[in-house]
């Protein structure tokens, strides 16, 4: 409507831009049904590292999908969309298994202790068969429950924290490991979280972006990171894309990184290939 009061010619701008969205949106569902079968959706990996040893001690399965017309498109247009269609459940299980998979093949070859970290959606957590998927995909695999960490937004486990506390707690009693992510991006205090069982937290990048200019963040990330040890959680800062960034974080007592600064998410014997260990500087 208000479009419209503005003249025809916006209008039509408008008019030409919601089309060409709606039908992107159309074609990614539609193709998204078959992607899985086609072998089109395959996982991207980024190491998180350990500011002890500067070691990298554990990779976070990322999905991308190579789609044969569009490119390839990123998981935050198409999981929302798979969230929409139903499609996240089987999208979901294919990557864990997948990604399970490769990760007890590569420590076997290589003789690494590397954790795997796996996102799950707000639907995932809904589903009642999660912690029998979960539990098949690390027996077929080999993988050992306490080399899986799986990794729940703030924003989901906030939507129903009773509910996401019993998911939590039965997928706990199967040996993996459990953290928060995007963590400041939602409404959560560390009150409630304390009543989840969760071994990490992991700090939302927005955070980490801005850090060497502003004052108030370093107060802020500080006072997560105190009250994060406090509560016996684990931190890591995602979004590292400076050597600065990193000293800062080292300075602060944040135990884990993730970002560019290391690494962007790279197919597995690509990340492998390199030392797994921080850049030097
Ligand atoms: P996330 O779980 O917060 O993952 C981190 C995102 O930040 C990734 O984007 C990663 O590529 C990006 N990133 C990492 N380091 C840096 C950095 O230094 N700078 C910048 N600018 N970005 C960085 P990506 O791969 O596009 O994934 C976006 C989101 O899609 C993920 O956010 C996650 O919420 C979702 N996602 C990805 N894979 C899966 C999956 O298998 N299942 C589910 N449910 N969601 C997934
Ligand atoms: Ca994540
Ligand atoms: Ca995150
Ligand atoms: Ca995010």
């Amino acid at each position: 409507y208000r479009a419209k009061t503005r003249g025809g010619g916006r209008h039509a701008f408008f008019d030409v831009e919601l089309r060409k969205r709606v039908q992107r949106h159309m074609d990614l569902e539609q193709d998204l049904r078959h992607a899985v079968g086609r072998g089109q959706l395959w996982v991207a990996y980024q190491p998180v590292a350990d500011l002890r040893t500067d070691r990298t001690v554990a990779v976070e399965g990322l999905l991308r999908w190579r789609h044969p017309v569009h490119g390839p498109i990123s998981p935050a247009e198409f999981i929302p969309v798979a969230e929409e269609t139903n499609l996240i459940n089987s999208i979901g299980a294919h990557m864990l298994r997948s990604a399970t998979h490769q990760l007890a093949v590569e420590r076997e070859r290589h003789h690494i202790d590397l954790m795997l970290n796996a996102n799950l959606s707000p639907r995932q957590l809904d589903d009642p068969g999660l912690p029998g998927l979960v539990e098949s995909a690390l027996a077929d695999s080999g993988l050992p429950a306490r080399a899986l960490c799986l990794e729940i937004t703030e924003e989901a486990i906030m939507q129903d924290p009773a509910a996401a506390a019993r998911v939590l707690e039965t997928l706990r009693e199967l040996g993996v490991s459990l953290a928060i992510d995007d963590f400041g991006t939602g409404y959560s205090s560390l009150a409630q979280i304390r009543r989840l069982p969760l071994d990490t937290l992991k700090i939302d990048r927005s955070f980490i972006t801005d850090l060497s200019e502003s004052n108030e963040l370093r107060v802020i990330v500080t006072s997560i990171v105190t009250m994060a040890h406090a509560i016996g959680l684990d931190v890591v800062a995602e979004g590292v894309e400076t050597a600065h960034q990193l000293a800062q974080l080292r300075t602060i007592g944040c135990d884990h990184v993730q970002g560019y600064y290391l690494s962007r998410p790279v197919p597995l014997d690509e990340l492998l290939s390199s030392p797994l260990r921080l850049p030097a500087g």
